[in-house]
């Protein structure tokens, strides 16, 4: 049966991806060697980190000589408080956007080096859409700015470029690269767990701007320092098999264009929203403009709740599978990442369609 894997991560990778990376755990390239037995400081590895490195500047839009990009470890979960460790000094104030439940993680964790000032939340309404950034109670410039671009859990995305008098650091774990990035030249500091849109779980991507290091006066340990991996193109080993599988989807991401990965991921989130806003026996959980186009969730709509079981039984039939939502909110969610095609959300649409038939 064909599978259409709507997990929201670790997700789907382009076919090409896989196939090639099964090739390498055997045989790199017929070296006679799989990659998981060669140096990370060999040639090859070299190469492959060299290029993962500049490929990702290069579709996010970002100049070399300002900007590095950097491998790390510990997920997106880690940078939570790497951020501030680096970015806020003690006494300092950084302004956060609470927009799910990822970014008030992110927050718990800087109020650990300095003092936090929520400029906006959805907390209130279930994170049902996108607050504005309100900075006019701040006396002077914050450190910086965290943003949540899309929330992967509740489904809300930010749509609007958002402005601050600070430089901008934002969580891109689960809408990078999911369209052109547009000017990105605010942002002091981008990062994302590789496993949601950009390769394998294993390493965490983050985007630098140089200029912003060594500015606070507390010691940082070293692997904690963003100047170590700034300095050393690998301080310690990486994660070999989760790089190569990053540039794998960065080559892939290239070729399809961003534009045309913007209009897929575009087209695939109407047709399923128009699905759940036509359906009687549907209902999504997030506003008009602030949805996901990456994480669609919904819900029965009320009188309906005790079928849940059996809505997810029947996607199941038809191979559609991942789709309970997050424990924490209920109902269901679909994560339709770049590598996720349109036949997949026809397919759950036609699961929804039969559904509403049999139980309508
Ligand atoms: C998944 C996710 C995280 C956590 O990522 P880990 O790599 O598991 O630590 C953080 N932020 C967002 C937006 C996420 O989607």
């Amino acid at each position: 049966m064909k599978m259409h894997n709507f997990c929201a991560g670790p997700s789907i990778l382009p076919k090409v991806v896989t196939e090639q990376l099964a090739r390498s755990v055997v045989d790199h390239e017929g070296m006679g060697l799989s990659l998981l037995e060669l140096s990370h400081r060999s040639d090859t590895f070299v190469k492959i980190i060299s290029e993962a490195k500049s490929l990702l500047l290069e579709l996010m839009g970002l100049d070399a000589e300002e900007y590095e990009t950097l491998y790390l470890t510990g997920g997106a979960s880690t940078q939570f408080y790497q951020v501030p460790f680096n970015l806020l000094n003690e006494g300092q104030t950084a302004a956060y956007l609470d927009t799910g439940r990822w970014s008030a993680k992110a927050i718990k964790e800087a109020k650990h080096f300095g003092n936090v000032a929520i400029v906006g939340s959805a907390a209130n309404s279930g994170y049902d859409h996108i607050p504005k950034a309100d900075f006019s109670r701040l006396e002077e410039p914050p450190a910086y700015l965290h943003i949540t671009t899309n929330n992967t859990v509740s489904g809300s995305q930010i749509h609007e470029q958002i402005s601050a008098p600070c430089p901008i650091v934002a969580d891109m774990s689960s809408d990078i690269l999911s369209k052109p990035m547009g000017d990105l030249s605010g942002h002091g500091l981008i990062y994302a767990g590789a496993q949601k849109n950009i390769g394998p779980a294993g390493t965490t991507i983050v985007i630098v701007k140089k200029s912003l290091l060594g500015k606070v006066d507390r010691a940082i340990p070293t692997m904690i320092d963003y100047r170590t991996h700034v300095k050393n193109l690998m301080f310690n080993t990486p994660p070999v098999i989760s790089i190569y599988g990053c540039l794998l989807t960065l080559r892939w991401v290239k070729e399809q264009g961003l534009e045309q990965i913007q209009k897929n991921n575009a087209a695939k989130a109407a047709l399923l929203y128009e699905e759940i806003d036509r359906n009687p026996l549907f209902r999504a959980l997030v506003k008009e403009g602030s949805r996901s186009l990456m994480n669609v969730t919904f819900d029965l709509v009320e009188g309906y709740a005790d079928r849940s079981e059996s809505f997810l039984q029947l996607a199941a039939e038809a191979g559609c599978m991942a789709l309970a939502g997050h424990r924490s909110v209920g109902g269901f969610r679909a994560s339709l990442y770049n590598a996720l095609p349109l036949e997949s959300v026809a397919a759950l649409v036609e699961v929804m369609q039969a559904f509403t038939a049999k139980h309508g």
